[in-house]
């Protein structure tokens, strides 16, 4: 029997959640461990991962995940490893594991976390060409890594990702995709 809820479709012990084009691993693990009522401790024991969880979540890839790692965890939340591996930087792309950014005006559309936007190389949003954020606007607080982004607002003043969109201006320096006249 298939039985359907809010995060997605129960299949023996789990409720599947079904990856977003882009969403970074650590917000997506956020998600299938909130789903489930599992911590993070909880899913590096049922994984056989350990710690490994924990470090993905914080986007340490030193060592960067092995396809034998990723494979395991696939089999675990029922998510092809496939894409697992294209929720992680490709390969040769540096990132950075902090400050964590975000794009409110994206945020509002498909509430997610892009690991486009933690590539170093990366310094508008790709989708928008807005100017990322890496702290909130109201409060100057930091964002938690996206594992822990359960409410979609800021963490001590409470304004929502998605209002933050007000805030975030274009960014003129990249060329324009629209050829002038
Ligand atoms: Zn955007
Ligand atoms: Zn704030």
């Amino acid at each position: 029997m298939t039985i359907c809820d809010r995060d997605g479709r129960v299949e023996g012990w789990r409720i599947l959640v079904v990856p977003h084009d882009g969403e970074s691993l650590s917000h997506f693990l956020g998600r299938f461990r909130r789903a489930n009522h599992l911590s993070v401790t909880m899913l590096g024991q049922v994984s056989g991962l350990g710690v490994k969880i924990m470090r993905w979540e914080r986007f340490y890839h030193n060592p960067f995940p092995v396809i034998d790692d990723l494979r395991i965890l696939a089999g675990v939340v029922g998510v092809d490893a496939d894409r697992f591996a294209a929720m992680l930087p490709p390969h040769g792309t540096r990132m950075r594991h902090a400050p964590i950014r975000l794009c409110g005006y994206c945020y509002a559309t498909v509430p997610i976390h892009k690991i486009a936007w933690q590539y170093i190389s990366t310094r508008a949003c790709p989708e928008c060409n807005r100017h990322l954020l890496s702290e909130c606007p109201q409060c100057g607080v930091r964002f938690p890594y996206p594992a822990l982004w359960s409410h979609g607002c800021c963490s001590r003043c409470r304004t929502l990702f998605s209002a933050m969109a007000q805030r975030q201006t274009l960014d003129m320096a990249r060329p324009s995709t629209v050829p002038s006249p």
